[in-house]
């Protein structure tokens, strides 16, 4: 595929090569078989469609494009790339994870990898002399970021985290489900992984569930992750992969209006009375402020968390008077949602009651910044 910038690339999405047909949208191949010669394997490659079919190279050349990687492969779920890459590892060796992350992952990591073996410790990554000390020489071999990382929206130093994984021989996995291949290119901070839950920002529509895993090289680790979606079975179907597609060509145009609309929430938010906390890397005030504008182009993401005072009643009595912000779990959607974090993790959670994390779609911002501050003054009233 030629290098155009992503825009181009993204809104070409269904390739240069037309179908036979002169269809300008790629079909779905349903068929789970293809025919071969008596030799072995058809000229056309594939076999079986649990380890590839036409259709599934379009949107995986795109996202190898738009992550500068060597090569990419997509699964069934976030959760589907993201176990692949951790079950690369070997019995005994050793991860660094960070304490605030995708809830989901944290969960499996504890349930896995007791009985697998695996060392896992999980550190605050925005104090680098915390990761320093946390990885093992040779013994490390995994050190894995999410950034901006859910629901405090921090900011990790990429290039840093790279270097401090490397110099153990250790490999960097970032999860840039939040940032997008628009805001960040982790690959070309060091990151070795790159993966997503492209359930979120790439489908874009909260109809489908998949997931993606990019490499910066193809080596014998890579060759485990492909070797785990082809025999776990964690390949995206058919349907998913043409709607996933589909999302996929308005990328550029989605995280854009978020990222105007989430930045004019933040600045808004931060002045209201009821509001004791805006969470978003785009604010001068927000910690990682400096190094976003390093490692982020184009804007700060499309997902900020405020905390309301009076605790967790208050902020579900905003949830329940809001008429655009959907009470929902995710992220990424056109439509924005709005959820109590802590209610969604359960009771280990460490987030505060009063947090409502605020997905933001494509509406227009003046509704959205309306519809929240309406919520809020009936909450002052009440
Ligand atoms: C949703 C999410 C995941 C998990 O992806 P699924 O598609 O739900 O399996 C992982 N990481 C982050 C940051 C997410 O938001």
């Amino acid at each position: 595929m030629q290098p155009y910038v992503a825009d181009t690339t993204l809104a070409q999405g269904s390739g240069e090569e037309h179908d036979p047909t002169g269809a300008v949208v790629p079909p779905i191949h349903l068929a789970t078989t293809f025919l071969r010669p008596p030799e072995g394997y058809a000229a056309t490659g594939w076999s079986y469609s649990r380890y590839g079919y036409p259709g599934l190279e379009k949107p995986e050349a795109t996202l190898k494009v738009l992550e500068g990687a060597a090569d990419c492969r997509l699964f069934s779920s976030g959760m589907s790339a993201m176990t692949a890459v951790v079950m690369a590892l070997q019995p005994g060796d050793h991860c660094v994870f960070p304490v605030d992350m995708y809830h989901g992952l944290k969960t499996w990591l504890k349930g896995y990898s007791a009985h697998w073996g695996m060392r896992i410790d999980h550190v605050d990554m925005t104090d680098l002399d915390k990761v320093r000390a946390a990885v093992i020489p040779n013994v490390t071999r995994l050190v894995w970021v999410e950034t901006p990382s859910n629901p405090h929206w921090h900011i990790y130093d990429i290039a840093a985290l790279a270097e401090i994984a490397h110099e153990a021989g250790a490999k960097l996995v970032v999860d840039s489900t939040v940032a997008t291949p628009i805001l960040t290119q982790p690959i070309k901070f060091g990151a070795d992984i790159v993966v997503h839950s492209a359930t979120k920002y790439l489908n874009g529509h909260s109809d489908v569930l998949a997931g993606v895993a990019l490499t910066a090289v193809t080596d014998s680790f890579w060759e485990r992750v492909v070797f785990n979606r082809d025999y776990h079975g964690g390949i995206l179907g058919q349907f998913q992969c043409s709607l996933l597609m589909r999302g996929m060509r308005t990328l550029h145009l989605r995280v854009a209006r978020s990222c105007e609309s989430a930045m004019a929430l933040a600045e808004a938010l931060g002045r209201h009375p009821k509001v004791t906390a805006v969470f978003y890397p785009g604010l001068k005030t927000h910690p990682g402020h400096e190094l976003a504008m390093r490692q982020m182009t184009g804007g700060f993401g499309g997902m900020l968390s405020i905390i309301v005072a009076g605790g967790a009643r208050e902020a579900e009595r905003v949830m329940t008077r809001t008429h655009i912000w959907k009470p929902a779990t995710s992220l990424g959607g056109v439509e924005s949602l709005i959820e109590r974090r802590e209610a969604i993790e359960g009771p280990n959670s460490h987030v505060d009651p009063g947090l409502l994390r605020l997905s933001v779609g494509i509406e227009a911002t003046a509704d959205l910044i309306d519809d929240l501050f309406a919520a809020l003054e009936t909450n002052n009233a009440g």
